[in-house]
């Protein structure tokens, strides 16, 4: 598997939440060639299914999600210029400048930058401030509001940043939504190796929707399921930076993560808490491996799995992931290596599951 590759074609597909057909579809395509099933369910996740050798075996679901972060059009102003509200958590700090993709109501996407102030008419008080996006204004090159309209922009269309992917070194990539295709590209690889390991238990690998909207896309795909276990994919905040070195001890290049805490108490109050014989098997089948995982926690996070673990009469989860730098920026950077240790251990863990693994908490 080149995962780079495979890599390099998600974080180059437009996906903002609500809008993940695109990827949902090339998904289905590449997990296609492994699974014994492929279906997407009525809000859009991808769901594949490895058939167990043992179907009374406890379901296993191994999820990521696919959407990415983006912008929706609030107003289009007479002279062609565009407003937008946020899709997800965008940093102010680094739109200014950007370059950006919006969506037309049929389908295509058109360039657009973020006009950022002259700067040599940049009062000096102004230059250290930051703008909030509800200030900024959208330049696609039209003087009209009805050439914006021709072009099928209307208020609610979504915007990203325009894609990108750079390779820094053999193994260093960079680019657009590394949150969350790295996790993507993950299944696809967990695919091609349990196609040839074959598990006992019933695998689902699932690409959700909604995540970076309302975290709940998911939710659905469990309910379509009823899976027993389930591992979430997302990115760990790498603390190999200099904003975070005395944070966390996750690096790039040292192997996938285990997530042991993740709470956000702010609007959502949810986190997950790992299921201790899930976790457990995690560290058994990285060291049998001969891999590194590496731990994260971390308050002020949450994924998808927070939601998933209360569905039915509760689902065994654990929140995986692979270090990730500068999160939801248009420059995150993330280690193909580490993206493969996920892949090998996650692929692992599907077959160490049998009739003795408790599901049960205690
Ligand atoms: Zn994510």
């Amino acid at each position: 598997m080149n995962t780079k590759e495979i890599l390099r074609e998600f974080m180059l597909t437009p996906a903002p939440s609500g809008y993940e057909q695109e990827m949902a579809y090339l998904l289905k395509d590449y997990l296609s060639k492994y699974c014994d099933e492929v279906r997407i369910d009525r809000i859009g996740n991808c769901i594949g299914k490895i058939n167990g050798t043992n179907p009374d075996l406890p379901k296993a679901m191994v999820f990521g999600h696919m959407d990415q972060l983006g912008f929706i059009v609030r107003k289009i102003e007479k002279d062609g210029y565009i407003q937008v509200d946020r899709l997800g958590g965008i940093p102010e700090k680094v739109l200014p400048g950007l370059n950006l993709l919006i969506r037309s109501e049929d389908g295509q996407w058109h360039p657009g930058i973020f006009g950022p102030k002259a700067h040599h008419a940049t009062p000096a008080e102004e230059k250290y401030k930051v703008d909030l996006v509800t200030s900024l204004f959208i330049d696609i090159g039209a003087k009209t509001s009805d050439e914006v309209r021709k072009l099928g922009i209307e208020i609610g269309c979504p915007a990203i940043y325009k894609p990108s992917f750079t390779e820094f070194t053999q193994s260093v990539v960079s680019g657009t939504a590394v949150d969350n295709r790295g996790a993507c590209a993950c299944l696809v690889n967990i695919a091609a190796l349990l196609k040839d390991q074959q598990p006992q238990c019933d695998v689902y690998l699932v690409g959700t929707v909604w995540e970076e909207f309302n975290l709940r896309g998911a939710m659905m795909a469990a309910r379509t399921i009823h899976p027993d276990i389930a591992i979430s994919l997302d990115v760990s905040l790498a603390g190999d930076t200099n904003d975070l070195s005395s944070k966390f001890d996750d690096a790039l290049g040292k192997g996938a993560c285990v997530q042991l805490y993740s709470f956000h108490g702010r609007g959502t109050l949810n986190g997950t808490l790992p299921h201790e014989p899930l976790y457990k098997l995690s560290k058994e089948c990285a060291k049998k491996a001969g891999k590194n995982l590496q731990r994260f926690a971390a308050l002020g996070i949450l994924t998808d799995a927070s939601y998933i673990q209360l569905e039915g009469t509760g689902v065994a989860c654990l929140e995986m992931g692979f270090p990730a730098r500068y999160t939801h920026t248009p420059v995150e950077v993330c280690d193909i290596n580490d993206l493969d240790d996920l892949a090998l251990i996650c692929a692992a863990m599907m077959c160490h599951i049998d009739e003795n693994f408790q599901i049960n908490r205690y």
